[in-house]
């Protein structure tokens, strides 16, 4: 795997696939610039080593070219997180943007305009990628969170840098941590899947039965399992089709000698509110009319335990439904553990979609190992995936 290190860009120009796809509010200013920071040392290593730097990104899901979705708007904010004057390209490919680009000084930085703007990119249009190629003499990608895709800036363009292709600090760093857990995690590596579903779920629990020691399922998905066991679970979320599902699991992890826990018992609400009324109660005796929103409090501790028992630690999915403060407990005390797991050496991945917002809502993101900037691609990897992006890098 050949990364940024490996190359010295000294007199060189850098076409780096950045993920600058950031969230923005209604008046267009940035409100989370986590995936520009992330892309920093990346680009200041291209900086200091003497080199040029291109950046190309998507932002959104334009339909053709739609102003509010132009990376215009983020170029005072990249300038900002870089410390170097950003110069900014009206189109992603053409004459003019090969112009701005022979006209680039070593030590100088172009973001070009939203690739998407372009079906071509989407569509992995070959041609496309070739006019992309020819914006820069060393291709780097660093963007996780497009890695899942086959798209003409993350996967198609690899082809035409046979030789001079790597992967930036992030990419390799993302790639690194999956591996730490799938397959070089130090003893007893441990998995927490939570979120709503078993259905999104289940092809990455089948994956990592065969690499970790214990496996915490929480939230949502953990009704289906009691259900399938006979409980009683009220009106709590559950995908009735994916019982068997459940059972079968359950199986193959006791094959494979897993440690499976699930919550004993949960807080229930008599309605999806924080003014609801709450109780505390068996997960397998939720009375009808009350669905389980949370964790309970020995749930909590049984999971606690575990965490602290384990070196390698993965976090996918909340434990209840954290968006409402009145049910976040149970999620905040696992992050709170695994922070504890971490100051004690276990290496700690989190990612996947809304564990990262959990993450970062309650302050636990410097407090753990590593948070994942792809959530698809993250769940693409941890079901075993070879993802075309990264493929794409290593040919
Ligand atoms: P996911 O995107 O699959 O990680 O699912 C995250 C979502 O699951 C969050 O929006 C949570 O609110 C939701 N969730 C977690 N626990 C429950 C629960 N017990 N009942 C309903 N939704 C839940």
């Amino acid at each position: 795997m050949k990364t940024i290190q490996d190359i010295n860009f000294e007199g060189k120009k850098a076409l780096i696939r950045v993920d600058f796809n950031v969230p923005l509010d209604e008046n267009l200013n940035i409100t989370d610039d986590t995936r520009i920071q992330a892309a920093k040392p990346t680009i200041a290593k291209i900086l200091k080593d003497g080199g040029a730097v291109v950046l190309m990104s998507h932002l959104g899901r334009p339909k053709g070219v739609e102003e509010k979705y132009s990376l215009k708007h983020i170029v005072k904010k990249v300038s900002e997180v870089l410390g170097v004057e950003v110069k900014f390209a009206p189109d992603c490919v053409g004459d003019e943007v090969e112009k701005m680009v022979s006209e680039l000084k070593m030590g100088e930085v172009l973001l070009l305009e939203n690739l998407r703007f372009h079906p071509e990119e989407k569509a992995g249009d070959v041609n496309f990628a070739k006019q992309l190629s020819k914006l820069g003499d060393v291709y780097v990608n660093d963007a996780f969170g497009t890695a899942h895709r086959a798209h003409a800036s993350t996967t198609i363009i690899a082809q035409f840098f046979p030789n001079n292709k790597c992967f930036g600090f992030l990419l390799a760093k993302e790639i690194e941590s999956i591996k730490k857990v799938l397959s070089e995690g130090e003893k007893p590596v441990l998995a927490i899947l939570g979120g709503a579903k078993v259905s999104s779920k289940i092809t990455v629990i089948e994956n990592i039965l065969d690499a970790v020691d214990h496996l915490i399922i929480g939230g949502g998905m953990s009704f289906t399992f009691i259900k399938a066991q006979g409980g009683k679970i009220g009106n709590s979320i559950c995908e009735d089709d994916k019982q068997e599902l459940a059972l079968a699991i359950l199986k193959q992890a006791k094959e494979k000698g897993v440690h499976v826990y699930i919550p004993v018992d949960v807080v229930a609400a008599d309605a999806f509110s924080n003014n609801a009324n709450t109780q505390i109660c068996d997960i397998n005796k939720i009375p009808n009319g009350w669905q389980g929103l949370d964790a309970g409090p020995k749930s909590i501790e049984i999971f606690n335990k575990v965490v602290l028992e384990s070196k390698t630690i993965l976090w996918n999915g909340p434990l209840g439904v954290f968006e409402l403060d009145k049910f976040a407990e149970g999620t905040i005390a696992l992050g709170n553990s695994i922070a504890e797991a971490t100051k004690k050496g276990a290496f700690s991945l989190v990612g996947g979609g809304d564990s990262v917002a959990a993450v970062k809502q309650f302050g636990f993101a410097d407090k753990v190992s590593y948070v994942s900037t792809g959530g698809g691609a993250m769940l693409e990897s941890l079901e075993g995936k070879t993802l075309p992006g990264i493929e794409a890098m290593l040919k």
